[in-house]
């Protein structure tokens, strides 16, 4: 097996084919990691999300991470890992992000799924409100594992 750093165009093509990234943030040193469905575009990830813990450890500190990975085997690989920073898209000054996330977003398949049917598990609350972020992107690095 040999592995090779992917260039900075093949990590957007990889994240351009991705829908499913690990996000990190942190908080008063404690990391904390969730997956998440996105949509990419250079220079942002976008993510549908609602009120919950890595909202609000983002809100206070806004330097995330996320990872992306496609796993044929064990030796065949590919890994991304970006580095950005949080960007909440409320309404109504957000308006027109908030639809283009949506219409990079709905490109998946029951895209809002994940997001809200977690959060209603949670609560009573027949309605649930949708948050809308992006990470604006400052670094991506990736890596390739291929069989010899
Ligand atoms: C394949 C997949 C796709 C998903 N896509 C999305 C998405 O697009 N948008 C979205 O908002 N959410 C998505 N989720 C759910 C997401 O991973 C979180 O569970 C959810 O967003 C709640 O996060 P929170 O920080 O608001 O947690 P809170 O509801 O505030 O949770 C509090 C506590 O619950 C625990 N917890 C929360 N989430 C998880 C988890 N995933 N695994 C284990 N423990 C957990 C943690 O200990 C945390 O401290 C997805 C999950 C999966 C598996």
């Amino acid at each position: 097996m040999i592995i090779n750093a992917m260039n900075e165009q093949e990590c957007r093509d990889f994240l351009l084919r991705g829908s499913i990234g690990r996000l990190a943030c942190c908080l008063d040193g404690q990391p904390y990691v969730v997956p998440v469905y996105f949509a990419y575009e250079p220079d942002y990830i976008y993510v549908l999300s609602t009120l919950g813990q890595k909202i609000k450890w983002m809100r206070i500190n806004p330097k995330v991470c996320m990872q992306v990975d496609e796993i044929a085997s064990q030796s065949r690989w590919e890994s991304v890992v970006v580095n950005g920073t949080y960007e909440e898209l409320p309404e109504p000054q957000y308006a027109a992000e908030r639809t283009h996330a949506r219409t990079l977003l709905q490109k998946q398949y029951r895209w809002w799924l994940n997001a809200l049917a977690e959060r209603q598990a949670k609560t009573d609350e027949a309605m649930i409100e949708p948050l809308f972020f992006r990470i604006h992107t400052s670094s991506i690095t990736g890596l390739r594992a291929e069989d010899d």
